[in-house]
């Protein structure tokens, strides 16, 4: 993770003033490294007995599609509003400025299923928090929570049941 954590960008006042965007995409370019992140998380979750991998709009996407498949699990999306085409439930949450409303559709997975969630990033922890109640709407269940970098500072994992949260690099 080392080399994950080096080749990490921090992005001054983007996408407001004040905030410091950690920007994935160069490690993306590193295939040793997205690679390393995908098996990490392979070996962590290859024994739980996973039913899928929910992937969050849109860098929750570029984590869990490799994830799915190396599980051999099927791959589902959670979106922003107004993008998935079917039957569809929705859940809304507070962001720092405003509301946001996420997505998935209503056939995405069957009761009792157990489900992984993961992300690229933790901060506050609202966004996975209403993704959690969005999976659980559907009578399925939330085994762990995977992200790549974790705010620390910003005691999102507070908001989640103790030990559902795995971060490879936390951020204090
Ligand atoms: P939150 O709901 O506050 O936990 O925010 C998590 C979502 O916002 C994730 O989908 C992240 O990709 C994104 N996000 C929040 N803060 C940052 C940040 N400083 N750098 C990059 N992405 C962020």
């Amino acid at each position: 993770m080392d080399r994950v954590k080096a080749l990490m960008r921090d992005v001054p006042d983007f996408p407001v003033p004040g905030i410091i965007f950690k920007d994935i995409t160069p490690v993306l370019k590193d295939p040793e490294a997205f690679g390393a992140i995908i098996e990490k998380f392979r070996l962590m979750y290859a024994d739980m007995d996973i039913d899928a991998v929910i992937g969050i709009e849109s860098r929750g996407f570029i984590i869990g599609t490799p994830l799915a498949l190396a599980l051999n699990a099927p791959f589902v999306p959670i979106r922003k509003a107004g993008k998935l085409p079917f039957d569809k439930i929705k859940m809304s949450y507070k962001l720092e400025y405003g509301e946001a409303t996420i997505e998935m559709h209503t056939d995405a997975l069957e009761k009792g299923d157990r489900v992984i969630l993961v992300d690229d990033l933790l901060a506050t922890g609202g966004t996975i928090a209403a993704s959690i109640e969005l999976v659980e709407k559907l009578g399925a269940e939330v085994v762990k929570c995977g992200f790549v970098i974790e705010l620390g500072f910003l005691n999102g994992r507070d908001k989640l049941p103790e030990g559902m949260i795995d971060s490879l690099i936390i951020y204090d």
